[in-house]
């Protein structure tokens, strides 16, 4: 595959990465008919969160989901320049076996965008403060499939571009950035390339495309970023660079950190 087909590889063999730990728009998730056991909840100023759990179980977790949803929300909105309309449906569990089931793989968390649902496994005891932190990121992140997606269903299709958006605007990048400080497995262009990359990768696939995210707000700018989620093939007339450059600037700018 040539180096300038990256965007277009990615956009034609994404039906193909339905394994990454979080899915994207179009896998045929979740069963509809568990929607009508969910009950509300909890009502935010911008979210619904319903449950098919009973309410004292799930209370204390929702209501952590909640305060991060909303904290994160106004920031969101104002850096992809997209506000939801009406308010945002987030379906929680706190039953993982029955998470599993519900989605049909093994996953904690995903946007299903033809249900414009979040659907998150959330523990009901959230008493240890890195399990927390990890929960509440995992819903903003999920928030951001939901915004980026909405503005551009395309962006679903490419990998890097949908897991890497949620993976900076989530803040998850920053979080690992301050404690790894070693890149030993930075991916080749042709990794990236690679259909198969996250689902061999893992969690690594998720913080280099975060990287790359931030790579490219910080270089090009907030502005060039939401013209590449509204037409991603045309990432490299947007930056006005070839993808071979930006891949060599990205990196270079990675390793010197
Ligand atoms: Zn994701």
């Amino acid at each position: 595959m040539k180096r300038n087909t990256w965007i277009q590889g990615s956009l034609m063999s994404l039906l193909l990465l339905y394994l990454c730990a979080c899915s994207n728009s179009n896998a045929n998730d979740g069963n509809t008919s568990s929607n009508s056991l969910m009950k509300i909840v909890q009502e935010t100023e911008h979210g619904l969160f319903y449950s098919p759990d009973p309410e004292e179980k799930v209370k204390t977790s929702v209501a952590a989901l909640a305060e991060a949803f909303e904290s994160n929300y106004d920031r969101i909105t104002k850096l992809f320049e997209f506000e939801p309309v009406g308010k945002t449906v987030i379906h929680v569990y706190s039953d993982k076996v029955e998470f599993t089931k519900m989605i049909g793989r093994d996953t904690e968390g995903t946007y299903v965008a033809k249900e414009n649902v979040i659907k998150v496994y959330t523990p009901a005891a959230l008493e240890d403060p890195e399990v927390k932190a990890d929960y509440v990121a995992q819903v903003v992140h999920e928030f951001v499939h939901a915004v980026t997606q909405q503005i551009n269903p395309v962006v679903g299709y490419a990998k890097w571009l949908d897991e890497g958006l949620a993976y900076y605007a989530s803040n998850q990048l920053e979080t690992e950035l301050e404690t790894r400080s070693l890149f030993l497995d930075v991916p080749t262009l042709e990794q990236l390339e690679d259909p198969d990359y996250f689902a061999k990768a893992g969690g690594s696939a998720y913080f280099y495309s975060g990287s790359i995210i931030r790579f490219i707000v910080h270089e090009y700018g907030e502005k060039a970023l939401n013209e590449i989620i509204k037409d991603p093939e045309q990432m490299e007339q947007i930056l006005k660079e070839s993808t071979q450059n930006i891949y060599e600037k990205w990196k270079a700018d990675l390793l010197k950190t």
